[in-house]
């Protein structure tokens, strides 16, 4: 048996997403070994993790008002693309396929559920489009093909009807269920090059 300041720290490292409790005490007896100051720099990452905030315009995760691509004179502010969480534009710009700006919902509609318009930042988006809508050309649905995604992007485009916008979606070379994020880099770049219509 562990001593209990042992078993508290396997019992929280245990709480994180795919850790096992085989893992969870690999890792405590790992940072139980390191130097005080290599678990501090550890420490002070999680503590620092409260200043990360939601960008004013998209929400993505920033450190300021805005996030960096929002920021960035250099990026077509008339495409937007429109994505599930945060993670989705790593996924995307590793493939510098898209030189717009994003918009993230955090999550996507979801009747069974109970997620609706509210729950995401969906209100926001449409809001964000009327605001805009003679600077913006282009709307990209870069939602995940599962039911769930697809239900969304049918739920947007047909929203987005009454402006004169271009709405596309990424090609399918991505396979209907899977996650953009698990999609390798070549479809994934002729998805975004050779986008469609909606
Ligand atoms: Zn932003």
């Amino acid at each position: 048996m562990f001593p209990n300041k042992l078993q508290n720290l396997i019992k929280e490292i245990h709480k994180l997403p795919t850790i096992g409790t085989k893992t969870a005490e690999k890792i405590a007896l790992y940072l139980l070994n390191q130097n005080q100051e290599e678990k501090s720099e550890l420490i002070k990452s999680i503590n620092e993790l409260k200043d990360i905030k939601l960008c004013k315009a998209c929400f993505n995760f920033c450190e300021k008002d805005y996030c960096d691509i929002c920021l960035d004179k250099k990026r077509d502010s008339s495409v937007i693309c429109i994505v599930a969480f945060p993670k989705n534009i790593q996924t995307i710009e590793a493939s510098s396929k898209f030189n717009g700006k994003y918009h993230v919902l955090h999550g996507v509609l979801d009747t069974i559920n109970g997620i609706s318009e509210e729950d995401i930042k969906l209100k926001e988006f449409f809001n964000r489009i009327e605001k805009n809508k003679d600077k913006i050309k282009e709307i990209i649905l870069g939602l995940s093909p599962t039911i769930e995604g697809e239900a969304t992007m049918i739920y947007i485009s047909k929203k987005l009807k009454k402006y004169d916008i271009k709405i596309t979606r990424f090609a399918r070379g991505i396979q209907v269920g899977l996650d953009i994020d698990y999609t390798d880099i070549i479809t994934l770049q002729d998805a975004i090059s050779k986008r469609t219509d909606i």
